[in-house]
């Protein structure tokens, strides 16, 4: 038999239950939590740990279904501790080296409204070759004299070709007037020239 005083407290605990605001729920548990942050942690790994298919298959769900959000989220936490996110981005970078270096391929083509197979493209279109000389160029490669680069007009943005490095190079130092390219050319043959006269007198 259950006596009366036991009753009325299961009454008075369902009544304060059913009145609590989701709020004060909150900071219910809250306190709960802050007298016993020990045993809290622990049982929450305890559960991390024998539900992990479980729990990422959530948060596979979770971040799905809520892609607005926690862009936002991330946005702000990248606001409010740029250090902590920029030591998370250099441990992430550490972890997956051929990944960061496909993102940064990626970002730095999107500059040029370009996306990677778009880069593919135009180097076959290009029959594999530099668009100013004939060095052979290639995607992704760690050979320098064979890196493809994008080259645009820096007056109104638009991609020109893909370049060999030096190509590229070139390009930047004459600051992209054919003058001085012109200019330099004629410099060398004319100096060329000159040689192989003072060689037969
Ligand atoms: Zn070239």
């Amino acid at each position: 038999m259950m006596c009366n005083a036991l009753r009325r407290c299961i009454l008075v605990n369902t009544l304060t239950m059913r009145v609590m605001t989701p709020e004060q729920r909150r900071e219910r548990d809250r306190a709960k939590y802050a007298a016993n942050p020990e045993y809290y942690r622990n049982k929450a790994l305890r559960y991390a740990r024998a539900n992990k298919e479980a729990r990422a298959e959530y948060t596979r769900k979770y971040r799905a279904d809520n892609s607005e959000k926690v862009t936002a989220s991330k946005a702000r936490a990248y606001r409010e501790h740029p250090e902590k996110a920029a030591a998370y981005a250099k441990k992430y970078r550490q972890r997956h080296p051929e990944r960061n270096k496909e993102t940064w391929r990626r970002q730095n083509l999107k500059k040029y409204g370009l996306t990677p197979h778009q880069v593919a493209v135009m180097i076959g279109q290009q029959e594999g070759c530099c668009a100013s000389c004939t060095n052979v160029i290639m995607r992704g490669t760690r050979e320098a004299k064979r890196q493809a680069h994008v080259d645009h007009c820096h007056a109104t943005g638009r991609v020109r070709g893909i370049l060999c490095q030096r190509c590229n190079l070139i390009l930047g130092h004459a600051k992209d007037q054919p003058s001085v390219l012109i200019a330099a050319a004629k410099y060398l043959t004319d100096r060329a020239t000159r040689e192989r006269k003072n060689d037969n007198d």
